[in-house]
């Protein structure tokens, strides 16, 4: 039966394809069919994952103190031993072989058969006992996440679309090293991170489809229009070719921007803008490069510390910001200190545990109170410093006192490096990111003490209008052009121009070509936004007349209804 469901469109494109549905956080895991030539490797893949967790126990046990409950211990000692048993460790390897499945796939097939073995034992204690399965089974996919398969994967999944209930950012990062054609979503806002990350992905995806998990079967066909937020399920002929010519369609157009690659983003008054990228692994240095970006704007650290179980230390953390800092060849490279927090927690706990995870101890007020991690991670970015041209960025800033206890930390990073004799650039440039409204309202006092401004408007929005951005249910009410976040963002503006501050917007705005006029009217010089994007901004840069358009967004800043504001910039833009 052919039916439509009605969502919200994070990232635009047309998929059609297979869906492939998948459960709930950690055993959310990718399904896909390993090839018979790399099936040994996928073997091993798994072997080396369970070796990691037993090595990983063993040392949980080994540093247990002495008055430890003994529970802490047994539990621990009944991991080792299930993970020790065949059943966990030889059969699925089995599983691999016969049925050419991926490593996380087997020991999930697996998982599920002995929780089923479980709950049919009466004992109460022996059945609770599948949790412990449960557990360590988490261990060994966590494990092979960490240790993504290197080798593309077949051509099939290509065409597959992921349906999930929830993705959370640390789940999407994952889809990176995949290649599904798109993703759908029962929840979740148009500017959660699991929704940038998928706009980074340059693949069509939605949010908020409420019962798609429910109402989709596995390997249904499936078209996700990414520009509509409209997902068909088991479409008819007409339908399906109406769609595929749709796609035929889109596809011309991104070839057609392709070829504006090498030109200059030049308005027609000969002004030049300057458009980089965001990314978020190291990797994407290379879809950067690609789209003719001129530096990275924002490059989101805080990735570099998900899925797994130990922190980067300062030599993974160097050797990540010096790759960037290198491929980008002396392009400015802006490494945004950690902005973990909120929706990107690499604890679930402490999202539950804390009431108003957006409006808690996140990104610098994190880095605040965990001196000797932010010790760590300035000391990375400041010795990367010596291999390009490196900007550091702080996240989050609502006052200047929180500025000044970054820049003391930072000072005893230079302080402990020079003592060391190793060199970094000491005079790197500081910025600070402008997406608390507070901030934008002191805008210039921030300039004052910064060598740039860059302005989160994904945030800016979340709190000017005080709109969770990861929660469908305000998801109509996100709205990037009202007139309170559009004059708190021409204020930032403002601020950077009058002060001789330069000033950036590395929020999802600086990505949408409908409102690059309108940033332009407000004097926006720098954009940064996701490599997938840069094209279609950059050939709104070409058509645009600064002289002409700074009446068009004044008219639209003094308006101050949302209802008048959208003809407006339909105005300036054509
Ligand atoms: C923003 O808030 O606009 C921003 C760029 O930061 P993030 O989306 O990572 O919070
Ligand atoms: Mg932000």
């Amino acid at each position: 039966m052919s039916f439509t469901m009605h969502g919200v469109a994070v990232s635009g494109g047309i998929a059609i394809g297979q869906a492939h549905l998948v459960s709930h956080a950690l055993l959310e895991v990718a399904h896909y069919r390993v090839p018979e030539a790399l099936l040994e490797e996928e073997v091993k893949r798994f072997s080396d994952a369970v070796s990691t967790v037993l090595k990983d126990l063993g040392n949980i046990r080994a540093s247990l103190p002495n008055n430890a409950p003994a529970e802490l211990a047994s539990f621990v000692g009944t991991h080792i031993m299930f993970l020790s048993d065949s059943s966990l460790s030889e059969v699925p390897k089995q599983i691999i072989r016969d049925e050419h499945c991926n490593a996380e796939w087997a020991i999930k097939q697996q998982m599920d058969d002995l929780v089923a073995q479980f709950d049919e034992i009466e004992d109460v204690y022996l059945r609770e006992r599948k949790f412990d399965v449960v557990q360590v089974v988490e261990r060994v996919i966590k494990a092979l996440l960490g240790h993504p398969r290197q080798v593309p994967l077949e051509k099939q999944e290509s065409g597959m679309i992921l349906v999930a209930h929830d993705l959370s950012p640390a789940d999407a990062i994952q889809f990176k090293q995949h290649q599904f054609a798109a993703f759908i979503t029962d929840v979740g806002g148009a500017t959660s991170h699991t929704a940038i990350l998928a706009r980074s992905l340059n693949i069509p995806s939605i949010v908020a489809l409420h019962r798609a998990r429910d109402l989709i079967r596995d390997g249904e066909l499936i078209i996700v229009d990414g520009n509509l937020g409209v997902v068909i399920v088991n479409p008819d002929k007409s339908t399906l070719t109406e769609y595929r010519l749709r796609q035929e369609g889109f596809g011309l157009e991104q070839q057609k921007l392709k070829r504006l690659k090498l030109t200059r983003p030049v308005t027609l008054d000969g002004t030049l803008i300057e458009l980089h990228a965001n990314i978020e692994i190291p990797e994407d240095v290379v879809q950067a490069k690609a789209a003719g970006a001129s530096g990275v704007g924002l490059y989101r650290t805080e990735f570099l510390f998900m899925n797994r179980n130990a922190w980067p230390g300062e030599e993974e953390q160097f050797s990540a910001y010096r790759k960037v800092a290198e491929t980008m060849k002396g392009m400015p490279v802006t490494i945004r200190t950690l902005d973990l927090g909120a929706d990107k927690q690499i604890d679930p706990d402490a999202a539950r545990t804390c009431t108003n995870p957006a409006l808690g101890l996140r990104a610098i007020r994190l880095c605040l109170s965990e001196p000797a991690i932010f010790h760590i991670q300035l000391r990375a970015i400041l010795r990367a410093s010596h291999y390009g041209n490196i900007k550091i960025l702080i996240p989050m800033l609502s006052t200047l006192s929180e500025l000044r206890q970054a820049m003391h930390l930072l000072e005893r990073a230079r302080r402990s490096l020079r003592d060391q004799n190793i060199p970094f650039d000491d005079a790197i440039p500081i910025g600070g990111m402008i997406e608390i409204p507070a901030a934008a309202l002191k805008a210039e006092t921030f300039a004052r003490e910064l060598d740039f401004l860059s302005i989160g408007t994904n945030d800016l929005i979340q709190y000017t209008l005080a709109i969770d951005r990861t929660d469908d249910a305000v998801a109509h009410l996100y709205q990037p052009l009202h007139p309170a976040v559009l004059q708190l963002i021409e204020m930032t503006i403002r601020a950077g121009a009058k002060t001789g501050t330069p000033v950036s917007v590395c929020g999802e705005m600086a990505g949408d070509p409908r409102l690059t006029r309108l940033l332009l009217g407000f004097g926006l010089r720098q954009f940064s936004m996701h490599p997938a994007h840069i094209l279609a901004v950059k050939q709104q840069i070409l058509q645009s007349d600064l002289p002409k358009l700074a009446s068009g967004a004044r008219k639209i800043l003094a308006s101050g209804e949302i209802e008048r504001i959208e003809p407006l910039l339909h105005k300036l833009n054509s």
